[in-house]
């Protein structure tokens, strides 16, 4: 349990022991690939003790990625590029894998989970899960809706995340400084699951969160929004913060260029679907 020159390590072997171990040393922080975790550490010096979740064994762990009817359920245990280069991921989901990719870098990804991610409060792949709709399992709380870190369950561990397959169209972008292994500028993810948009982004420093005011305007049925009026809703829905990279206003203005020049491909392919159900119904009602 105790590592030569580094904290105590406590190892669990199941979900149930780790979840007793957090009990027992409330001061010991779990890490998957402490890929996220380390980074706020002072000085890079870990704290008091660790609690290893990279080491469980029991079916939580097992199985990264699997089909259920409607959905996939990803291990929230499964590291990034396993679920990455999943066949399932990649057919059903092609934008998360994506997304996914542009997560650091390889050797970050195969450390790295998607738990860990989800429960970091910069993890790009939080605002795809906002919209996406998925549903987050916690070892206590049971299911709950797909939730920003600041929300989760204190002292809980996610195992597992349902993702609904039910998306007509998906757009994941991570908004970086350059092509590969960057920083995070913003994150925006926009889904259509036949009823509108769901518009969230997140990433950095932003807190994830969902724009419902972005939304309403790109509802199904709603009328047609400019340009500038999609822009000046981003504007006033989207809380961004400050750092060394980025003033909060200036990602701002990038997430509402993304989902301002997304939005007219979600309105011509939700248009195009509507007048194919129409055609559908009208040619089934002919005699
Ligand atoms: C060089 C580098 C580049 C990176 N680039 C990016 C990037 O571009 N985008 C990005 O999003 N991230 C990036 N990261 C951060 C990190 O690699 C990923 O977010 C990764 O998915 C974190 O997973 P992990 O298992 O390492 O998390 P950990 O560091 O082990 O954990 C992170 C937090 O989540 C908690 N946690 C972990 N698993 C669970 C669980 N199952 N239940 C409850 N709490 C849990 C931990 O207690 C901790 O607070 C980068 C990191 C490095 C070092």
């Amino acid at each position: 349990m105790s590592d030569a020159f580094g904290p105590p390590i406590h190892r669990p072997g199941t979900v149930a022991e780790a979840r007793a171990l957090r009990a027992a040393h409330p001061r010991a922080q779990p890490v998957a690939g402490a890929t996220a975790a380390q980074l706020g550490w002072p000085d890079g010096r870990a704290p008091a003790a660790l609690i290893d979740l990279s080491v469980l064994t029991d079916a939580a762990r097992g199985t990264p990625v699997r089909a259920e009817a409607g959905g996939l359920v990803l291990s929230a245990f499964a590291t990034l590029e396993s679920v990455r280069l999943d066949a399932r991921v990649r057919h059903a989901l092609p934008a998360l894998a994506a997304l996914i990719g542009s997560i650091g870098s390889a050797p970050v990804r195969r450390l790295g989970t998607l738990g860990g991610n989800l429960c970091w409060p910069s993890g790009d792949l939080v605002p795809a899960m906002l919209a996406l709709d998925a549903r987050y399992v916690f070892a206590s709380a049971g299911e709950v809706d797909a939730l920003a870190p600041g929300g989760m369950p204190a002292d809980d561990l996610l195992v597992e995340i349902r993702v609904p397959l039910d998306a007509r169209r998906v757009v994941l972008e991570k908004v970086g400084l350059r092509q590969a292994f960057s920083p995070t500028l913003v994150t925006v993810a926009m889904v259509d699951a036949g009823q509108g948009v769901r518009v969230a982004v997140g990433g950095g420093p932003t807190p994830a969160h969902r724009l419902p005011g972005v939304e309403s305007l790109l509802a199904w049925g709603a009328p047609p929004a400019s340009t500038r009026v999609l822009r000046e809703a981003v504007v006033a829905a989207m809380q961004a913060r400050d750092d060394a990279l980025a003033s909060g206003a200036e990602r701002v203005a990038v997430a509402s260029r993304v989902i301002s020049g997304h939005a007219a491909a979600f309105v011509r392919a939700a248009d195009a679907d509507a007048d194919a159900a129409s055609d559908s119904s009208t040619s089934a009602g002919r005699p």
